[in-house]
């Protein structure tokens, strides 16, 4: 049985993402709509961003770096990330960037896996930068500091505005339009997931990619848009927490912010005092959120010390959220929280609640989207039972960069996705995720791909062989490894002793926090493959005594 949506199909422009953004003849508003929520003084109109815009884009044209080319961000948040986003992208390049908090091994791999051309790196970042361009072969007259002020020069590595060509040149500047099927096969931007298996692999989503998933997300959220005008959105104000690596703060900082003009306070750094402040002094309306802050809404003790009663509306998505979490933020503190499902590889979101309900849907498909839901054997089922989800609709991604393979193991000749998730659909079309049967851990609503880590593991003298799957351990996702250890380490080294070793070789939300177990043999089929299955049992079975 193949679901369609219950929504109309609407129309999606094949044209590039700055044409959709701001069209032909249409005005470009200066209302302030980026503030630095540290300091609202600074701020970024549209009419603002897209002169940086076109002045990064001829910028780029002038340093050499081609159409089809890989800049790559290394930055936390600031109002200039939808600048750089908007004018490596906007200028036919594709944006790709990295988690801040990455240690320089992980910056490497992504730099010669894109094979990108450019870095920028914010000035706490430059070290790694360096080191990381260094390992890859990357010239260091091609890392620029990013900053959302002038920089001075920093071990030669120079303020990513001296790129930029001036106003005045950048006035007339002239990006190139898209058209037709050209927007269709432009890779826009290149985020990182590890999609059903294996390890994190670069997600080509395309111009027409973005443009559809903002106008099927606006379209589903405010269903009386005219979406082909740039209509401001009353009465919302949004915060920009959300990573802006992430597809899902992409979508709503950087695209959906500049379509429809809601204000939005961009936090650097995620401190949950200063969030809530942000909430009661900027009186926003609605949050665009993950489970994790539900949790802290809930439990931590500062939550009643602001009045937050400016809130109206939460989407949370990105990670599993209970309905009984769901259903306390509600009551708690009187908003809608509406559940969406989403995945790199869909851009950002497919399935979205138009509206509230208690009953822990993620909620419907949202428009022009197909989805069937397969049994353990490849048969598709009905209503009311399990099976895993195949997407077909205009946001899916066009593949894995360089990835054939990966490519074809995901997205089927017929255009269908694969996605990893098990859900049920009922009668009305309401959807229910029930499991996750692919290899993905969610920490902190962030990716862990186990193999990423196993290979970690392996590279460790005595370790013989490891195994790696998530725990859930009080409502959280944590990895959690078992380890063979070659003869002579057995007895000497302890759980401890490869945390601590693991600690410098990747980030913090994929360090071993759901422990380590010793076992003589990892368990693998006849080609190899570690059992999957088998791990997410040895997990279930040791969750209560850790
Ligand atoms: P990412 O590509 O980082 O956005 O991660 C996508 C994955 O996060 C999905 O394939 C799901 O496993 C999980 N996920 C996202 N949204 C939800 C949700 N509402 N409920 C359960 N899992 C979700």
């Amino acid at each position: 049985m193949i679901i369609r949506s219950p929504l109309p199909d609407i129309d999606i422009p094949k044209v590039d993402i700055l044409t959709y953004l701001f069209p032909d003849g249409q005005p470009v508003s200066n209302e302030p709509v980026w503030y630095d929520a540290a300091n609202p003084s600074k701020h970024l109109s549209p009419r603002e961003l897209l002169l940086w815009v076109k002045r990064l884009g001829l910028g780029l044209d002038r340093l050499g770096v081609k159409q089809g080319d890989i800049v790559m961000l290394y930055s936390p948040n600031n109002i200039f990330v939808p600048v750089a986003y908007l004018g490596i992208v906007g200028s036919c390049r594709a944006f790709s960037a990295a988690n801040p908090i990455y240690t320089v091994a992980e910056v490497t791999h992504q730099l010669k896996n894109t094979g990108a051309v450019c870095i920028l790196a914010h000035p706490t970042m430059v070290n790694n930068a360096v080191k990381a361009a260094k390992a890859a072969g990357l010239p260091r007259d091609r890392i620029f500091q990013f900053d959302d002020q002038p920089c001075e020069p920093l071990d030669g590595v120079r303020d990513w505005r001296e790129i930029m060509a001036s106003p005045r040149d950048a006035e007339g500047y002239q990006w190139k339009r898209l058209r037709g099927e050209e927007s269709v096969d432009t890779v826009a931007t290149i985020n990182y997931s590890s999609g059903t298996t294996g390890l994190p692999k670069g997600v080509c989503v395309s111009h027409h990619n973005l443009i559809a998933n903002v106008a099927q997300t606006m379209n589903i959220r405010w269903p009386t848009l005219d979406l082909n005008s740039n209509q401001k959105i009353q009465g919302e104000r949004w915060i920009g927490f959300l990573p802006l690596y992430h597809a899902y703060g992409q979508l709503y900082v950087n695209l959906m912010a500049t379509k429809t003009n809601v204000p939005v306070y961009v936090m650097k750094q995620f401190v949950y005092s200063d969030f809530l402040r942000y909430i009661q002094e900027y009186k926003i309306t609605h949050l665009q959120v993950a489970p994790p802050i539900l949790v802290m809404l809930t439990k931590r003790p500062e939550s009643k010390d602001y009045n937050l009663s400016s809130l109206k509306g939460m989407l949370c998505g990105a990670a599993p959220l209970s309905k009984e979490l769901q259903n306390t933020v509600q009551r708690q503190f009187n908003v809608e929280v509406k559940q969406g499902w989403g995945m790199t590889e869909v851009t950002c979101g497919s399935i979205l609640q138009r509206e509230a309900s208690d009953s822990g849907t993620v909620g419907e498909l949202i428009a022009n989207t197909e989805c069937k839901l397969l049994d353990d054997d490849g048969k598709e089922v009905g209503y009311d039972t399990p099976g895993e989800m195949y997407i077909r609709a205009p946001n899916v991604c066009l593949g894995y960069f360089k990835n054939e393979a990966a490519t074809k193991d995901s997205i089927d000749p017929e255009g269908w996705l694969k996605t990893g998730d098990v859900a049920v659909v009922n009668k009305q079309g309401l959807f229910w995720i029930v499991d996750r049967k692919k290899e993905l851990i969610k920490v902190n609503a962030l990716q862990v791909a186990p193999a990423e880590l196993e290979a970690v593991l392996l590279q460790h003298d005595d370790i013989a062989d490891a195994a790696v799957v998530g725990i859930t351990l009080n409502n959280e996702e944590w990895p959690r490894a078992y380890v063979a250890l070659k003869d002579h380490a057995k007895g000497n080294l302890t759980a401890k002793d490869i945390q601590q070793w693991m600690k410098p070789m990747v980030a913090k939300h994929k360090q071993l926090v759901g422990g380590i177990a010793f076992v003589d043999e990892v368990p693998k089929l006849a080609s190899g493959k570690i059992q999957r299955k088998v791990m997410r049992e040895w997990a279930k079975r040791d969750a209560p005594g850790i």
